[in-house]
């Protein structure tokens, strides 16, 4: 990967951005993608829109989310422990023994999240054995009391686990938020792709805003955009490591290449054409069938004004809303190369009507 582009994933994921509190990530987006844009601008709800050739047709948009799961400060007890409430779906045992940051009004701020040692849970009542409630988890900060925290905590400031990348072998990376900054990171380098290239297309690539919280950035930027054809960008889970079930979920593998939706949310044009182009720009891709609405940005943009021609292409990713999920850096590229040549693919003449 080139080393700027590896640079700007870099720092997304180094930027918190918990669903409502995506401020921060968003400026690294603008600035970035700046750089070859025909516009960028923000809209009231936060989504970052940035087009190239916005005059064209037809108007494409593409969606990746830039919100990442999160904590929100809830209430501090007389000793300074913090208390929390989930910002989207969390899984409460990944969250016992991390260090977190609670990024308060002064500057962010270490903590740690735990509970009381091994050999104090009582076995009589399976407190072992049983997962925890986030209600009974609290953030340690490391302060005397509750007037030390209230010095430098709000309520209501966000909390992320430490924002760092891990690197694994064979071009793998562990993160927490790749679900879905990586999605945001495709649909702004394909823009990137495409500003030295000539084609019929309007393109709008959008950084959309609280997904994880009910696909609502993408709702309100699809009908601001207001698109012909729409591709949402976001993590699949792999299927291939242990305890999954690919009876249920079908074959997905790190590394074998963006993996393109199929069925109802999914418009078969636009379908037809991501895999004709994916065959002869001889990128490689992978298939999954969705029987359903998805959950991802997709299922919003569809179902836009009068209809918009929809697609989901997504980065295979392990270990979905942990701190460690993981991706390869080869599918991230793959999948921007896929979206930009699906919009050279694309005349004015296209018909996307099913
Ligand atoms: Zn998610």
């Amino acid at each position: 990967m080139r080393t700027e582009s590896l640079d700007f994933l870099r720092k997304m994921v180094e930027t918190p951005s918990p669903s409502g509190y995506e401020q921060p990530v968003q400026k690294v987006v603008r600035e970035w993608v700046s750089k070859f844009a025909d516009e960028v601008r923000t809209d009231l709800h936060g989504n970052v829109i940035a087009a190239k050739n916005p005059k064209g047709s037809p108007r494409i948009m593409f969606a990746g989310h830039c919100d990442q799961l999160g904590l929100m400060v809830q209430h501090i007890d007389d000793e300074g422990f913090i208390y929390v409430n989930p910002i989207g779906g969390h899984d409460p045992i990944v969250l016992v023994g991390q260090c977190v940051i609670v990024w308060g009004p002064k500057g962010p701020i270490k903590g740690v999240m735990a509970r009381k040692p091994v050999h104090l849970l009582a076995r009589s009542n399976d407190e072992l054995s049983k997962a925890p409630k986030i209600s009974d988890l609290w953030v340690d900060i490391g302060v005397k009391d509750k007037k030390e925290a209230e010095s430098i905590v709000d309520m209501g400031d966000p909390i992320t686990w430490d924002l760092k990348i891990t690197e694994l072998r064979n071009d793998l990376m562990a993160a927490p938020g790749f679900d879905d900054k990586t999605g945001a990171w495709v649909v702004m380098e394909a823009l990137r792709i495409l500003s030295t290239r000539k084609f019929d297309a309007a393109v709008f690539a959008v950084s959309t805003v609280q997904e994880e919280i009910g696909l609502r950035g993408a709702t309100t930027s699809a009908f601001g955009v207001e698109p012909h054809v729409g591709i949402a960008v976001d993590v699949t889970h792999a299927t291939d490591h242990p305890s999954m079930e690919k009876k249920i979920s079908g074959e997905v593998n790190l590394g074998k290449g963006p993996v393109i939706a199929r069925g109802p949310n999914i418009n078969p044009v636009v379908y037809d054409v991501m895999v004709k182009t994916a065959r002869s720009k001889k990128i490689p891709f992978q298939l999954n069938g969705q029987s359903r609405a998805t959950g991802t940005d997709a299922n919003a943009i569809q179902i836009s004004r009068a209809g918009v021609a929809t697609g989901l292409v997504s980065v295979p990713n392990r270990y979905m809303h942990s701190p460690v999920e993981v991706i390869s850096l080869k599918d991230l590229e793959n999948c921007a190369k896929l979206l930009a040549e699906f919009v050279m693919a694309v005349t004015k003449r296209t018909d996307f009507t099913p």
